[in-house]
Formats: structure tokens, sequence, C-alpha cells
């Protein structure tokens, strides 16, 4: 007998919406007693004909908000996201409990983080649950269309647009002008965090100061 070491949870879509041309934002209530820290994901099945796709999301709302978030990025031919691109309010996907050391402790003050694209999701879930953190988020995408727009969470945290259309990169001299803190979280694609990781070491920050999560293996 095969033992399934998840714990699985029907949800029905509350809400679909696009935050930008290729990120929807999908929401479900939370589950009773569905516990998570801001940073962690949960593993989806999607309903489907041939066979039941399961992929990895972490989870852009607080811990404490009624209603759950999701943002799921488009990716060309994926089935999950187009999945996710197409669906309806009432179509019902299944959850497991919550996984993910992508998570940081309460005594914090001060983090730096780099979102590339969809990577933005888990720092948005931390910036509504710990308003007492100043966050300094540099947020990268290939075009201002693909931003979601944070003005409504931002509060006193220092977000910093690097879009690459715009001929900016992230660069050692513009990791040397933010300002120092003793964490930095890395979360998108793995080419992003790898790079980021690699000017990060050149600006003298340790390896165990730097924590990443690669939405992909690429
Ligand atoms: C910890 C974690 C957290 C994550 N959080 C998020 C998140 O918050 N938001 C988000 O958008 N994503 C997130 N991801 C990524 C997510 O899990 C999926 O990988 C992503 O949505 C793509 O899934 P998909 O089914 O749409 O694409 P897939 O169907 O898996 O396809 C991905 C790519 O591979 C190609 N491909 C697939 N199968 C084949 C094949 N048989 N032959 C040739 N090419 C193929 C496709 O064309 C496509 O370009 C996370 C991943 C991890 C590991």
């Amino acid at each position: 007998m095969i033992i399934d070491p998840y714990t699985w949870r029907k949800v029905s879509v509350t809400s679909k919406s696009f935050v930008t041309k290729y990120i929807v934002s999908i929401k479900f209530d939370r589950p009773t007693d569905y516990r998570f820290k801001p940073g962690q994901y949960c593993i989806v099945r999607i309903p489907n004909q041939i066979s039941r796709t399961v992929r990895q999301y972490s989870f852009a709302s607080g811990p404490n908000d009624d209603e759950m978030e999701l943002l799921i990025q488009r990716e060309p031919n994926g089935v999950a996201s187009n999945w996710f691109y197409e669906c309806h309010q009432g179509d019902k996907i299944e959850i497991t409990q919550a996984f993910g050391n992508f998570t940081i402790g309460e005594n914090t003050e001060h983090l730096t983080c780099f979102a590339g694209k969809v990577g933005i999701a888990p720092f948005i879930s931390m910036m509504r649950y710990y308003p007492h953190i100043r966050f300094s988020i540099v947020y990268a995408t290939s075009s201002r269309e693909e931003m979601i727009d944070l003005s409504s969470i931002k509060g006193k945290n220092d977000i910093y647009s690097v879009t690459t259309s715009d001929g900016k990169r992230v660069t050692e001299d513009f990791i040397k002008t933010l300002s120092k803190t003793s964490t930095y979280m890395l979360c998108g694609s793995k080419h992003f965090t790898d790079s980021i990781s690699d000017l990060l070491t050149g600006c003298d920050i340790k390896q165990e100061q730097v924590l990443l999560e690669s939405f992909t293996l690429q």
C-alpha cells in the first residue's frame, strides 16, 4: 500500500483576476485550521482529464487572512498555469499542508529581498503579515507591464523596480547602494536566484546570509 504523505483539502476558487497580463491572482477560502508561515508554499492538484497535475505555489496572502491567494504566472504551454489562466469561479482544486523553509524570524528588523517576476509572491505575504519589519525589495521584471502594482501593500517599505526593457539590471554597484542587512532573500527562476546570489558574493555577502527559493530548474 502506498501511503500518501500529503493531507489534501479541496477548495473552490472564489475569484480569479489578472494582476498583470501574464499573472493571475487565484483566491479561495482558507480551510478551517489551515496554518502556514509567509514564504511557505503548498502543493496544488488541479483537475485534469488525463492525469491530476501537481505543482507547487507560494502563498501571497497573509496567514491570518480569511481568503488565501496564489499568484500564478502563465508559462507558455504550461499545463497548470494555463489551467489557472482559464479557470472559473467555483472550480475546485486541492491543496496540501504548507511546506518550505523560506521563512523569517519574528524578530527580524530589516530584510533585503530580490524578486524575479512572480517570485514577488512570498514577499507580498511577508509584507502583509509583518508590518513591524522593514523590507527593501528589489523587484525585477522584463517590462513595466509585468510588474504587479504593490502600492496598496508597500507601506514603509522600499521597493526598487528594475525592468530590463528600460536597460536596467541588478549589478554589484546597485547592490552596494542598498543598506546592509544580515539576511538576503532571493526568489524567482533558478537563473535569477543564481545570478543574484553570485552578485551578492561579489559584494562580500556570505553564502550563509543568503536564503533562496527557486521556482524553476532553469
Ligand atoms: C517551491 C516552489 C514555489 C513556486 N511558487 C510559484 C508561484 O508562487 N507562482 C508561480 O507562478 N509559480 C510557482 N512555482 C512554479 C510552479 O510550481 C510551476 O512549475 C509553474 O507554474 C509551471 O507549471 P506549468 O504546469 O504551467 O508548466 P509545465 O507544464 O510544468 O511546463 C513548464 C515548461 O516545461 C515545458 N514542458 C513541460 N512538459 C514538457 C514535455 N513533456 N516536453 C517538453 N517540454 C515540456 C513546457 O512547455 C513549459 O515551458 C513554484 C515552484 C516551486 C518549486
